[in-house]
């Protein structure tokens, strides 16, 4: 994982002007961190609004719990290529906690290490999993997401890094239950629906080599019609957020 991006103005002869028009910029980078139980979740739940964030600028890292593995198909140096080639797709970064797939448990010590990657992210938005889910990975993932946000946050505690309190706070939908229980908004992901569509055949060991999982791909992208259908565009992907939204203006509010 690299550095997140400096929000200090170069040291020197810089205006006023130029320095608040700087501080002005740098408040529009979003920092993300998108929690996701195992490599493909993300993809699989937000590939296109992901590869939408990393398009306007935004620093986006992708946090998988677990390696994912085993899997019916699959192997840790395998699933490993097929995360790296999804990454590359999306233009994000990613980082591995390494919890035990199919063992993810909601633990002090889990809550603490999330806390540190977002702290060391400089974390300022959070997407994680929906909690109404039918996986225990994706259950415990949500609630150590949920509880890091608050820890990251707390001085004088254990946790290395600078704290931060993430003030946003999104669920996206990677759920195994039949069901998108009560979304709260769309992104508008029309222009990147080829790049998610490759970033989740990279997955090859999960979506196609796993023949139960072969029409995964044609089912989500008619979600994201029928999302899109919802809010006047041609695809969209669903949210949900427990808090109260506050659009900063009613232009940006489509359709
Ligand atoms: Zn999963």
């Amino acid at each position: 994982m690299t550095d997140p991006p400096s929000s200090r103005a170069n040291e020197g002869e810089i205006s006023q002007s130029s320095v608040t028009s700087e501080r002005v910029a740098a408040t529009r980078v979003l920092r993300v961190v998108v929690i996701a139980p195992h490599p493909d979740d993300a993809e699989l739940g937000m590939g296109g609004s992901i590869a939408r964030l990393v398009a306007e600028g935004h620093q986006v890292l992708i946090l998988d719990m677990t390696d994912g593995e085993p899997t019916p198909k699959g192997s840790r140096a395998l699933r490993a290529a097929e995360s790296e080639a999804a990454t590359r797709v999306l233009g994000c970064q990613r980082q591995q906690l390494g919890l035990r797939n199919r063992e993810v448990t909601h633990t002090l010590e889990a809550r603490h290490a999330v806390a540190e990657v977002l702290r060391a992210w400089q974390c300022d938005t959070m997407f994680i999993p929906h909690p109404e889910d039918a996986h225990p990975d994706h259950r415990a993932a949500t609630r150590i997401a949920e509880d890091a946000r608050f820890d990251a946050k707390l001085t004088q505690s254990a946790i290395a890094g600078t704290p931060i309190h993430p003030k946003r706070l999104f669920y996206y939908y990677c759920t195994h239950l039949r069901t998108i229980p009560s979304p709260s908004f769309a992104l508008d992901t029309t222009e990147f629906v080829e790049v998610k569509r490759a970033s989740i055949l990279a997955y090859r060991s999960q979506v196609i080599d796993h023949a139960p999982n072969r029409g995964l791909l044609d089912w989500l992208e008619a979600r994201d019609r029928f999302i899109g259908s919802q809010v006047g565009t041609l695809a969209a992907e669903p949210f949900w957020s427990r808090e109260l939204l506050s659009p900063s203006g009613l232009a940006g509010l489509v359709p």
